[in-house]
């Protein structure tokens, strides 16, 4: 039974992190109203990884069942050299992570995920008030002539006032600039191209149909450009992200559909399985400018604070801003539950020292990773692939300080445990 809380939060944004955000509010008794602009929750059909440090903020908030139904468990990270594929350092995951980090490495398909948490929010027999959920519900407007009732005001006019308000909007934050925070967004020349390849057309062809006989998050590395995949679905599908320099058209637009041919056409000179697997992509690959955050301490202004891409957006080059966003999530809710309304501030204030120093860390490791990743042969990359066969890591950070996440105060798994019965 989740305590009850006298006071209300809303959450604008209704992305992962400020979905996680509500749930675990509201396993703290908090009443949560979440404002999302679009129509229709949901994710782009792409795929994502939790590393155990965001594995375990999902499963300590009782989703265990739920991720088990839709997960893909990778049994290693493999890294590869672009012109031969050669394996340059290869890292445990599957039941190592469990082992080592009491929470697992999983893959998903991002819809199914974002699916799991709404539902976990809106669940009638869930612990806590269930969450409101508003779609069609731009913020546009920030009323806080009542500084401890500040007051999202909604692009039909509606007024939703709370006693806080999280800015989950995401890279390009409305709530940001309405704070009054600094411009802090960087395009950092690249774009990223996403697609999800049908996992029956990899298995069929014997080029690639060691992507199916045993499940790898992989990572190629070659000069100015990497590529990234792993399945999804169990099978169904094979994800693929793959960071080249930005054209002009997608810089300007944010994100374009990509030609048919485009992406395999991409990664020309590099070793014939790249081709065979990404000239599979047929419809559906898009191009995203990729633009992130400079790392920034100020996250909260009064009863208002930020979370996830608003205020550390980074680049996907260690796929941690959704589990940063979770963690900051799990973190917001373990002070915003130990407080009454008059503690709301302080508390923000608490949530953002424990937070803004780690995922600034991690933001900068990503966004030092668009170096180290994209070396062209010779003595740097010499450097690079000698010190990632002996590190346990892909940065300057190590998986063992990632993956064990920002300290929590109380880790509460619930039901869950390792070793799992498996
Ligand atoms: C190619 C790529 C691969 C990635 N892979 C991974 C990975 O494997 N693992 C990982 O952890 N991270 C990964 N990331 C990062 C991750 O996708 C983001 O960090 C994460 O989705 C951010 O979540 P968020 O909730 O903060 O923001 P968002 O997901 O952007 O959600 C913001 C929400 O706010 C809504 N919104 C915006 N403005 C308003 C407004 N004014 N009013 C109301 N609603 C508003 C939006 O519609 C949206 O629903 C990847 C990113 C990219 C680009």
């Amino acid at each position: 039974m989740a305590p009850s809380q006298s006071y209300e939060v809303t959450v604008v944004g209704g992305g992962l992190g400020g979905l996680t955000a509500a749930l675990a509010l509201r396993h703290r008794g908090i009443r949560v109203t979440v404002l999302e602009q679009a129509g229709r929750l949901g994710e782009v059909g792409a795929g994502i990884q939790t590393a155990p440090n965001a594995s375990r903020v999902l499963l300590s908030l009782g989703l265990r069942h739920q991720l088990e139904a839709i997960h893909t468990e990778p049994q290693d990270q493999v890294r590869r050299r672009w012109k031969d594929g050669r394996i340059v350092a290869l890292t445990s995951l599957g039941d190592h992570c469990k082992d080592t980090y009491n929470a697992p490495y999983w893959h998903y398909h991002r819809a199914d995920l974002h699916r799991v948490i709404m539902d976990g929010c809106t669940d009638p027999d869930g612990p806590g008030p269930a969450v409101r959920l508003l779609t069609d519900s731009k913020v546009v407007g920030l009323d806080r002539t009542d500084p401890r009732r500040p007051t999202a005001v909604t692009e039909d006019g509606a007024c939703h006032p709370a006693d806080a308000l999280i800015g989950a909007d995401g890279v390009r934050s409305r709530v940001r600039d309405l704070m009054g925070a600094e411009d802090t967004l960087v395009f950092s020349g690249e774009m990223a191209y996403r697609a999800l390849i049908p996992g029956d057309l990899i298995a069929a062809d014997p080029a690639t149909r060691w992507l199916v006989d045993r499940y790898q998050s992989t990572i190629w590395y070659g000069p100015d450009r990497h590529l990234v995949h792993y399945m999804i679905r169990g099978g169904q599908y094979l994800n693929v992200v793959a960071c080249v320099p930005c054209t002009d058209d997608v810089a300007e637009r944010w994100s374009a559909p990509a030609a048919p041919g485009e992406l395999a056409a991409a990664f020309p000179g590099w070793d014939d399985r790249v081709p065979a697997m990404l000239s599979k992509a047929k419809d559906d690959v898009s191009r995203f400018a990729l633009y992130y955050r400079r790392r920034d301490p100020v996250w909260m202004d009064g009863n208002v604070a930020l979370l996830g891409d608003a205020c550390h957006a980074m680049l996907p080059y260690q796929a941690q801003g959704a589990s940063q966003a979770m963690e900051d999530a799990a973190v917001l809710a373990e002070e915003l539950g130990a407080v009454t309304a008059s503690g709301i501030e302080g508390a923000l204030r608490r949530y953002v020292n424990r937070r803004a120093t780690h995922a600034g860390m991690v933001q900068d490791a990503s966004l030092r990773n668009k170096t180290f990743y994209h070396y062209p042969d010779g003595p740097l990359q010499e450097e690079r692939d000698a010190r990632l066969r002996s590190f346990e890591g892909e940065s300057d950070v190590s998986y063992d300080w990632l993956w064990s996440g920002s300290p929590l105060a109380t880790p509460d798994l619930g039901a869950f445990s390792y070793p799992f019965a498996r």
